[in-house]
């Protein structure tokens, strides 16, 4: 199959050595011309180009731009593609990509792979970063069974964990572990920093280990991605932010009030409900 993508970074560029060495032909596309020169020497694609003309016989493409930029991205690309190619995208949103998308393509079906890092761009792409991942698509009443067959089909050839749910679903279900985790995370690195000691808060990055290292992850990531989930996703994210300042409010009125057997039946049960979750 020839398989374009569009936007060579992180997500892009790993699809691209995927989808490569499962033999399919992959035609990448890129806004900068050193991008599409580091993915093709790094092997991410076998051709690329800034140039969407490079799609013209493309049967599938995926659309891995910034959210922001999905939706001119393929109204560019519509005057070069054949009626018969399907389109689908990653991005980490999903109802709202799905409403503009859908009426200007209707061999569309939004996905989003699970799978990230902290870095961006085609530097930091590498092969299997979607294996045993989730990898989210959302057919609507209105997406061809053929498409989302052929697009199923491709995404669990990367050895991802497929499913299927409503654009809205998606985005209230990762508001909660992908979304606030995001704010959280920032949020508690901007807490550090309110330290107003400067020598207290040098020991405290000194002493900064492993624990730290898991909880502000993903609040050091790519700052990008943080504020368009807030921007495309924002009543869910200001729904799950409210929710977390109420459990913080809680956690903190149990240390006020030194009620530690309280505090330490709220940590058991975290304890247990976070295997549920990986
Ligand atoms: P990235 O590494 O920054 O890559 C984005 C790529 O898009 C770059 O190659 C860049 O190309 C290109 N690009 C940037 N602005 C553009 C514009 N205005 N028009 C056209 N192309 C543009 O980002 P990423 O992490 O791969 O994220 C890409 C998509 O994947 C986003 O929609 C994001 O929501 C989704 N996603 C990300 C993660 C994650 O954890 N990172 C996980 C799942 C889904 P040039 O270098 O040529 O400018």
């Amino acid at each position: 199959m020839k398989i374009g993508i569009v936007g060579l970074g992180l997500i892009g560029g790993s699809l691209g050595f995927d989808f490569r060495a499962l033999g399919h032909y992959v035609l990448g596309i890129s806004r900068r011309p050193s991008t599409c020169e580091v993915a093709q020497a790094k092997g991410a694609v076998d051709q690329a180009s800034s140039d969407l003309s490079l799609l013209a016989t493309a049967d599938v493409i995926f659309i891995c731009t910034p959210l922001e930029a999905i939706e001119a991205t393929v109204k560019q690309l519509i005057p070069h593609i054949r009626d018969t190619t399907m389109l689908t995208d990653v991005g980490s949103v999903k109802a709202s990509v799905v409403q503009k998308i859908s009426p200007l393509w209707p061999r569309f079906i939004g996905g989003h792979p699970m799978a990230g890092k902290e870095a961006t761009g085609i530097e930091v792409a590498q092969a299997n970063l979607f294996a045993q991942k989730p990898y989210v698509l959302t057919p609507t009443a209105n997406t061809s069974e053929r498409v989302t067959a052929t697009i199923t089909a491709l995404v669990a050839d990367l050895d991802a964990d497929v499913h299927q749910c409503d654009p809205a679903a998606h985005d209230r279900a990762v508001a909660w572990i992908s979304h606030l985790p995001k704010m959280a995370s920032a949020g508690l690195i901007a807490a550090c920093l309110s330290e107003p000691e400067p020598a207290l808060l040098a020991l405290a990055q000194t002493f900064a280990s492993s624990g730290f290292r898991d909880t502000s992850r993903v609040g050091g990531g790519n700052p990008e991605l943080g504020w368009m989930m807030a921007k495309y996703n924002r009543q869910e994210v200001l729904r799950t932010l409210s929710a977390y300042r109420q459990a913080m409010d809680e956690v903190t009125t149990l240390i006020e009030e030194s009620d530690w057997d309280a505090l330490e039946a709220l940590f058991v049960q975290t304890q247990q409900a976070r295997a549920k979750f990986l």
